[in-house]
C-alpha cells in the first residue's frame, strides 16, 4: 500500500512539472484566493458580471479552489476531458460545445465567449510545451463558484473556471495489444436521465466512483454500469461497444453487427460518436440499442471495446468470467483502433496548438 502511494506521488510530481492551469474567478478581497489579486500575474476579463473577473496562468501549486466554491463543496459544476495529439487539440470544437451544453443544462451562465476560452486554453498548452510527438490532456472545469456554505445556487457569486493542461496515461500501452477485462457493478447503477442526465458531464461522479470501488477487489481496471432496469449503460468513464461477426462477415462488412447502448442512458462520448461514424464508413451495421445485457458482450464470434478521450479505443477480452471471442482483441476491433489513430493524426480533426486567434475564430465558425 505504502509503495503504491509512493509511486502515485512520484507520478503526480512528474505530471505537475509539466502542467499549467488557467484560472478565472471573480475578484473579491478576503474571499478569492489571493493569487488572483496579484496584478502582475493576472488580468481582468471584461464581462457583464457585477464583480471584476480576473484570470491568469499558474503552476499547479500556485492556485486552488476557494473552500467556499460549490464545485468542491457540492460537485456543482461540469467539466471536459480533451486530448492533445500530433500538435493539435483533437475535436476541440466538439468538446467545447459539449462543455457549453453541460453548463446550460446545469443552469450556469458561461462567462466567456467560446473563442476566448479556446484561445486561453491554447495559450496554456503552449506554456506547458507539449511536443508534436507527445500526448497531452486538458481538463476544463466550470463550477457555480464561491457561495455560502448552504447549497442554494442563488448565493453563489459568479462561476469559477479552470483548465488544467497536462498529460494523462490511463492505460499502459501494451493493454491496447492484449485488451482488458471488465467487471459488472452490481450495487451501483447509472442514473436515468430523470436524475442527473448522463449527458451532463457534471462534476458529480460519485456513482461512477462507487462502481469502481465495488469491483476493486477483482483487480479489474474498469467496470460496466447498468441502468436501473439492468441494461448496460456504459463503463465508469468510457462508452462500450459489442461486435457480433455473422457468417460471411470476412467478405461482407454489413454482416458485422456493432451495438452500443442508447445515448439517453450514457454520456454520448465524442470518441463514441467518432467510432460510430468510422464504423459506418467501413460498411458495418452499427446501431444504438437500449436493451443490451452483459451477456451480449461475450461469447464466440464476439468482440468488445470501450471508447473515451483518455482511453482511446481499448479492447475488452472478458466481462467478469465470460470470455469475449477467443480472449484476444479481434480483427474488427483492431481495424477500428487503426482507423481511430488515423483520425487523430489527420489535420482535419482538430485545431493546431499554435493556431492564431483568427484561426481559432474561423475554426469555431465565429
Ligand atoms: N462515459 C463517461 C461516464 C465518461 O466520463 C466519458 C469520458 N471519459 C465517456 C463516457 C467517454 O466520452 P468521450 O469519448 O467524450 O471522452
Amino acid at each position: 500500500m505504502a509503495s503504491a502511494i509512493q509511486s502515485t506521488i512520484h507520478e503526480l510530481s512528474q505530471m505537475a512539472r509539466k502542467a499549467k492551469v488557467f484560472a478565472s474567478m471573480p475578484w473579491i478581497e478576503g474571499l478569492t484566493p489571493v493569487m488572483m489579486g496579484d496584478a502582475e500575474r493576472t488580468t481582468t476579463y471584461a464581462t457583464d458580471e457585477i464583480v471584476e473577473r480576473r484570470e491568469g496562468i499558474f503552476n499547479l501549486d500556485e492556485i486552488g479552489l476557494s473552500p467556499l466554491d460549490h464545485g468542491g463543496l457540492y460537485g456543482d459544476g461540469c467539466f471536459e476531458g480533451i486530448l492533445i495529439a500530433h500538435g493539435r487539440v483533437w475535436l476541440f470544437k466538439e468538446h467545447l460545445e459539449r462543455w457549453y451544453r453541460s453548463a446550460e443544462m446545469t443552469h450556469i451562465d458561461f462567462p466567456y465567449a467560446i473563442e476566448d476560452i479556446a484561445w486561453r486554453t491554447l495559450e496554456t498548452i503552449r506554456r506547458v510545451g507539449i511536443a508534436d510527438d507527445e500526448q497531452g490532456y486538458l481538463r476544463p472545469v466550470l463550477t457555480r463558484g464561491l457561495g455560502n456554505l448552504g447549497i442554494n445556487p442563488g448565493k453563489c457569486i459568479a462561476p469559477t473556471i479552470y483548465v488544467v493542461a497536462s498529460t494523462i496515461a490511463l492505460y499502459p500501452p501494451e493493454k491496447y495489444e492484449t485488451g482488458i477485462e471488465l467487471s459488472v457493478a452490481r450495487q451501483t447503477r447509472r442514473p436515468d436521465p430523470e436524475f442527473v442526465d448522463p449527458n451532463i458531464k457534471s462534476l458529480n461522479y460519485l456513482n461512477n466512483i462507487f462502481s469502481l470501488i465495488e469491483t476493486r477487489d477483482a483487480g479489474r481496471l474498469e467496470t460496466l454500469m447498468l441502468t436501473h432496469k439492468g441494461y448496460v449503460a456504459e463503463a465508469s468513464a468510457d462508452n462500450i461497444f459489442t461486435i457480433y461477426r455473422k457468417e460471411g462477415w470476412e467478405n461482407d462488412p454489413s454482416k458485422v453487427e456493432i451495438r452500443t447502448p442508447l445515448g439517453d442512458y450514457c454520456l454520448r462520448g465524442i470518441t463514441r460518436n467518432t467510432i460510430i461514424d468510422l464504423a459506418k464508413a467501413e460498411g458495418y451495421d452499427v446501431r444504438e440499442d437500449a436493451h443490451l445485457i452483459p451477456l451480449d458482450f461475450t461469447g464466440p464470434e464476439k468482440e468488445c471495446f470501450m471508447t473515451g478521450t483518455g482511453a482511446g479505443l481499448m479492447p475488452v477480452t472478458a466481462v467478469e468470467c465470460n470470455q469475449v471471442g477467443d480472449g484476444r482483441p479481434g480483427p474488427v476491433t483492431k481495424n477500428l483502433l487503426e482507423k481511430l489513430r488515423a483520425n487523430q493524426r489527420s489535420t482535419e480533426s482538430g485545431l493546431p496548438v499554435n493556431a492564431t486567434f483568427e484561426e481559432v475564430k474561423r475554426y469555431l465558425g465565429k
